[in-house]
């Protein structure tokens, strides 16, 4: 079988394996045993339940980490797709599923990728480590714990961006606008204190506010994303309200930060006998393996320079083997990267796959796209880490 075939044939198993956050078990054994199979020194799960497999370096040369998750969203309903969402089919030279975009192509491009070296000989000048982690599309579960546990001098984070490069994204941060007011009959106003009134003049009022513009990530955001009050009849008054606010930010943003910024104007909005708050929730989840974690609703924003080095080389190493040199741009949506980054480290975007296709209904990736992956990958593993300590010498 060629590398490219049996690639797909592991794209296609791991398409055919549920792995929703938190159900992915079954998915890291099939991972692992892949990475066993194709040869890596050495693979394990961690705590959190996050495969690392490691092809040992032969010299001293800068250790990389590739990474991509094994989770994916909810499919939906599969009658709403052209093809078997869990089947893996191959149509017109293209791989179908939920996953094939994202993550699973660029997974299995990682894996195999790494594996190409391998398989010619040769060995890494440096450590090289394939990871794939758990909860990426619940806020990171397994990133967090990775990058407290595993320190690699360079991280490549293959999320799909078309075989071009990424070099950071805006982050997310998740608010929720909370506002007590007093519960009455609706049809006697005046001993009511409706806080959708609050509400309604805080949204009016966003978009006034000041929404830091990022040189290479463009403008943070703010979109009202969810609304619920604590009641279900209509003829009543309601006591509370919550509205949930989806942010987008940039480095300069946090959680904190953005709640800091919008307390005035909901403050400037209140009438008498109503309080509001604004709450950065937290998560509680448990991986598969146990490992349990509480986190705010924050996923970090990261952008690294365009002259780093690590950049730099990443694109003087993909060049030949891509036959072009590859545009270099952010991400729109956020990663893992960021939490990598947050921790440290240098982290530079590059994986097959058509984002745009990302947790649709159409999810495919053309198997020549895959490829292309693979070569990129494998002269990543290859050359990247040297490049990058020759030019920091
Ligand atoms: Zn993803």
């Amino acid at each position: 079988m060629s590398p490219v075939d049996d690639c797909v044939e592991f794209l296609q198993r791991l398409i055919r394996t549920h792995s929703m956050p938190g159900e992915e078990g079954e998915i890291a054994a099939l991972v692992a045993a892949e990475m066993e199979r194709l040869g890596y020194d050495q693979v394990r799960t961690d705590e959190a339940g996050n495969v690392i497999g490691l092809v040992r370096g032969s010299g001293d040369a800068p250790s990389v980490m590739f990474n991509t998750h094994l989770d994916h969203v909810d499919a939906g309903d599969p009658a709403d797709w052209p093809h078997d969402p869990f089947g893996g089919e191959v149509h017109d030279g293209m791989v179908w599923g939920r996953g094939a975009v994202d993550i699973k192509g660029p997974l299995a491009a990682q894996v195999h990728g790494v594996a190409a070296l391998i398989e010619s000989g040769d060995r890494p000048a440096g450590d090289v480590y394939v990871t794939g982690v758990v909860q990426e599309e619940v806020g990171g579960l397994g990133a967090r714990y990775m990058a407290e546990t595993l320190r690699p001098d360079l991280t490549l984070v293959g999320e799909p961006s078309r075989n071009e490069v990424r070099r950071g994204h805006r982050g997310r941060v998740e608010l929720v606008v909370h506002v007590r007011g007093r519960m009455a009959h609706a049809s006697m106003t005046r001993i009511g204190r409706n806080p959708l009134t609050v509400v309604g003049r805080l949204l009016s009022a966003l978009d006034d506010i000041d929404r830091p513009d990022h040189p290479e990530l463009g403008r943070a955001t703010i979109a009202p994303t969810l609304i619920r009050t604590d009641q279900t009849s209509a003829n009543v008054i309601p006591g509370e309200v919550y509205l949930t606010l989806d942010c987008r930010t940039v480095p300069s943003q946090s959680a904190e930060s953005l709640r800091d910024d919008l307390l005035p104007l909901l403050q400037a909005g209140e009438i008498e006998g109503t309080s509001g708050e604004i709450l950065i929730p937290r998560h509680e989840r448990v991986s598969y393996a146990g490992y349990e974690m509480t986190y705010p609703a924050d996923n970090p924003a990261h952008a690294i320079a365009s002259d780093h080095p690590a950049l730099t080389t990443a694109v003087e190493t993909l060049t030949p083997a891509l036959g072009h040199e590859p545009p270099v741009d952010v991400w729109q949506f956020a990663t893992d990267g960021g939490h990598f980054a947050e921790a440290g480290m240098v982290v530079v975007g590059f994986g097959p796959g058509d984002d745009r296709l990302a947790h649709t209904v159409n999810e495919h990736i053309p198997i020549s796209e895959l490829e292309i992956g693979l070569r990129g990958n494998e002269a990543l593993a290859r050359e990247w880490p040297a490049r990058y300590a020759a030019l920091r010498a």
